[in-house]
């Protein structure tokens, strides 16, 4: 069977690496010239991390990893807030737990497979047309081509799912945030292994020190105004008027922004396709990863959360010989009631990035001084960040 899988973030090749083991011949579009390496950092773990061990990868992910030790708040003048050391979490999951730039995930699974998997860069799907034999696809710079399945791993603006189903205002569910991030070299001071992080009212500044003298900034803020800035220019400026007031670190980091070309911004939004089943296909195409379920950043989970559901949707694809209407049902019904637990504890999670008030504020830091009691911690954990859910062998 040969199945265009659209996007190579990580859902795409993790989906793709399942489908290649199984027999299936899969092929990658991908829009972007080549594999993309955004600089954030991710926090990994759980069945998440369970699917890269049944992929053999962990030896090639660990080594882009970091254990962070720390996560602490600082006021205007730098005087620690709030601090919580990571242990409980490093506990409840066993130590299968690991901070990793996205951008290096992604690549170590892109090269897990081994060049065996067609990937067209630099193109998109155009047009769809479905029939009783397949999918006729049209691309914007290659000749049409013939598929059996189409699946959308193109993210939360998945041109897929615009095809397919229409406007993204249909799904997306803005959360009231934007987010931006981006990476600097030589940055000081560095803190090792700390997630340094500044919060004022609405508003949250992150920096995480990496390997090669590497650091790494998170800006989250609440905006009403949904629009994103068009342009590099306005997209500092719109950071600049967001955050200049701040103190700390904040005019230092804000310099190190203006010399960066490479800013990712972006709404703070899920996706939601409806709990009906079936709601995340369409006859011979169906939707996986951020496309179908973006929980947002919120979650933390959203690599790990894509990585579950490319490991189930092949897996019944491969239990039902291919029959395609049976493996997207149950492909649905397995992940979905899950990951609709997930977005609602994301939602739950709002006010820990960028409280609403002073009050707020002073909680949050308070919540987190009191996780370092153990049974604090973990019922916290279990309540937001545990996962529940049974991974089948397929
Ligand atoms: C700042 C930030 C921090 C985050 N932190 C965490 C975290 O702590 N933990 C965590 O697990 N997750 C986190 N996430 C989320 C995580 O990156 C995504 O949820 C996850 O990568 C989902 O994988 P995906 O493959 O569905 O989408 P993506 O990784 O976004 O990949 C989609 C791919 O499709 C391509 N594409 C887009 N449109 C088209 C098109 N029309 N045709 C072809 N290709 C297309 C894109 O170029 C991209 O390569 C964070 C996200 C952000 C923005």
């Amino acid at each position: 069977m040969r199945i265009l899988i659209s996007g190579a973030g990580v859902a795409g090749p993790t989906l793709a690496w399942w489908l290649a083991r199984d027999g299936f011949t899969p092929t990658l579009v991908e829009s972007a010239p080549r594999l993309r390496t955004g600089g954030y950092v991710i926090d990994f773990w759980g069945p998440g991390f369970e699917i890269a061990n049944r992929m053999g990868m962990l030896p090639s992910i660990r080594p882009h990893g970091y254990s962070v030790r720390e996560i602490r708040v600082v006021d205007d003048r730098g005087r620690t807030a709030a601090s919580l050391p990571t242990q409980a979490f490093f506990k409840m999951t066993r130590g299968q737990f690991l901070s990793i730039p996205r951008g290096d995930l992604a690549a170590c699974i892109y090269t897990a497979l081994d060049g065996k998997v067609e990937t067209l860069f630099g193109d998109r799907v155009v047009r769809l047309e479905q029939s009783g034999s397949g999918v006729d696809v049209g691309f914007a710079s290659r000749p049409a081509r013939h598929f059996d399945l189409v699946v959308g791993c193109d993210g939360p603006h998945s041109g897929i799912r615009q095809l397919v189903y229409g406007d993204e205002s249909q799904f997306e569910k803005y959360l009231g945030f934007k987010v931006a991030a981006f990476e600097v070299r030589g940055y000081a001071p560095r803190d090792e292994l700390v997630y340094m992080m500044h919060t004022g009212v609405g508003r949250q500044i992150a920096r995480f020190s990496m390997r090669d003298d590497r650091t790494m900034f998170l800006f989250t803020f609440r905006d009403e105004d949904r629009s994103l800035p068009a342009t590099l220019s306005e997209q500092k400026a719109l950071l600049r008027d967001q955050f200049g007031r701040m103190g700390w670190e904040t005019p230092q980091i804000l310099d190190a922004l203006d010399r960066t070309s490479d800013l990712y911004i972006d709404r703070v939004s899920q996706i939601h396709m409806g709990p009906a089943p079936g709601s995340w296909s369409r006859g011979r195409v169906t939707l996986l990863g951020d496309a179908a379920f973006a929980v947002s950043i919120l979650a933390g989970q959203g690599t790990a959360l894509s990585m579950i559901a490319a490991y189930i949707l092949a897996g019944e694809l491969r239990r039902a010989g291919g029959d395609y209407t049976r493996a997207f049902a149950q492909y649905q019904q397995r992940f979905g009631p899950f990951v609709l637990r997930k977005q609602r504890a994301a939602t739950r999670l709002a006010g820990f990035f960028a409280p609403r008030s002073q009050l707020a504020l002073f909680a949050r830091n308070q919540a987190m001084n009191l996780m370092k009691i153990p049974w604090i911690a973990n019922l916290a954990i279990r309540r937001d960040l545990a996962d529940r859910i049974e991974l089948p062998d397929y």
